[in-house]
């Protein structure tokens, strides 16, 4: 039998970013994600990033890498092309830890396609469609990221998504600023990231309604569906769920009380590529369409990402820029921006994204094999 898996190698994946970035529930400085690489029977690979953002998903770099050897160690011997059966080995294995099992499932989708000599997004059922992300404006003064806007303008962004949630009466102000910069026509995305209660989302929406607002992305607690759904009933901006959307179970319950007008689906969140296509369907079933998100992957993630984009049609917004926040870029091949925004897919079998083997060589790792 072909494709058996036969080594996993882990990494911790560490990128600088050029800035600290703030979004409501806390800053980080440097991207701590895990890369696995997963060997088969006739030397061909498949490789896989998590981007932890411990504060959302509950998992740390360090609780992945540990969760990595014992999901290595699972899936030697195992046939790579069954996905949905090693997935299901490591879900009765282990609950939830979602980044990290979208780690293995980004490799075992990149190895699965390279079998099958197609690009991911051709793997995937899909077609190449045109995917452009916009660009994120992070918790600043207003002044700060009005000027930010500015500039995002400048670069020919189709859309800008900022980040609310800190203080209710200067969201009111970071949006009429940011509107004042770029006047009119692009079209704003805000995420409060859980920062708002009911009262004061509702009041920040009707606020800002009137300054180009497209959707708003999780404005309550994560857990908070019943708050979620009485928001949506009563804003004029369209409602969007992220981290109270994790996998395709929680995809089901947001449709059933019809709790928002958008799903924010992430990899990280979802436990990777399979779940996703999960979410999609239920979403696609309830009229729900969706957005592909990020946390901070490299382009390699993001490659990812933009297959999975790109093969479904009911995804129609996209949030993949966590690159640009990177200080470094070591990933060779995968998808490109084109003029800043555009994302291109290579034609290469697999999400076909790697990292140079020099990058990779200097970074601490351990084998399971
Ligand atoms: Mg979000």
């Amino acid at each position: 039998m072909n494709g058996i898996i036969t080594q996993v190698e882990v990494f911790r994946l560490n990128i600088p970013l050029k800035a600290s970035v703030t979004i409501a529930i806390g800053t980080i400085s440097e991207a701590r994600n895990i890369l696995v690489k997963i060997h088969t029977s006739e030397g061909i690979y498949g490789v896989g990033e998590g981007a932890p953002f411990w504060m959302i998903v509950g998992e740390t770099q360090d609780s992945c890498l540990a969760t990595a050897r014992d999901f290595g160690r699972l899936l030697l011997g195992r046939p790579v092309w069954d996905i949905e059966g090693n997935l299901r080995l490591m879900d009765g294995y282990l609950t939830r830890n979602f980044t990290c099992k979208s780690a293995f499932d980004m490799a075992m989708y990149d190895a699965a396609a390279k079998y099958a000599n197609m690009p991911l997004y051709q793997f995937l059922g899909g077609s190449k469609r045109r995917i452009t992300t916009d660009e994120t404006i992070y918790i600043d003064s207003p002044e700060a990221m009005a000027a930010d806007a500015l500039a995002i303008k400048e670069r020919g962004a189709e859309a800008i998504k900022v980040k609310l949630g800190k203080d209710p009466k200067e969201d009111i102000q970071r949006i009429k600023a940011i509107r004042r910069a770029i006047g009119d026509g692009l079209p704003l995305r805000v995420d409060a990231n859980q920062g708002w209660d009911y009262v004061s989302a509702v009041q920040v929406l009707k606020a800002i309604a009137a300054y180009g607002v497209q959707y708003c992305e999780q404005p309550v607690k994560h857990w908070d569906y019943e708050n979620l759904g009485r928001v949506r009933a009563n804003s004029p901006i369209p409602i969007c769920a992220d981290e109270s959307l994790f996998d395709h179970i929680d995809a089901l319950k947001l449709a059933q009380k019809q709790s928002v007008d958008y799903f924010n689906i992430k990899l990280s969140k979802s436990g990777g590529i399979n779940n996703a296509l999960k979410i999609n369907s239920i979403a696609e079933a309830a009229g729900i369409p969706c957005m592909i998100g990020c946390m901070s992957e490299s382009r390699l993630g993001i490659t990812a990402n933009t297959h999975l984009a790109s093969a479904r049609q009911n995804v129609v917004f996209y949030d993949l820029d966590s690159p640009f926040e990177h200080a470094i870029d070591p990933v060779i091949g995968g998808a490109t921006y084109r003029n800043s925004y555009h994302l291109d897919l290579p034609e290469t079998p697999g999400h076909g994204a790697d990292f140079d083997p020099e990058f990779l060589g200097g970074l601490e790792s351990f084998s399971v094999d």
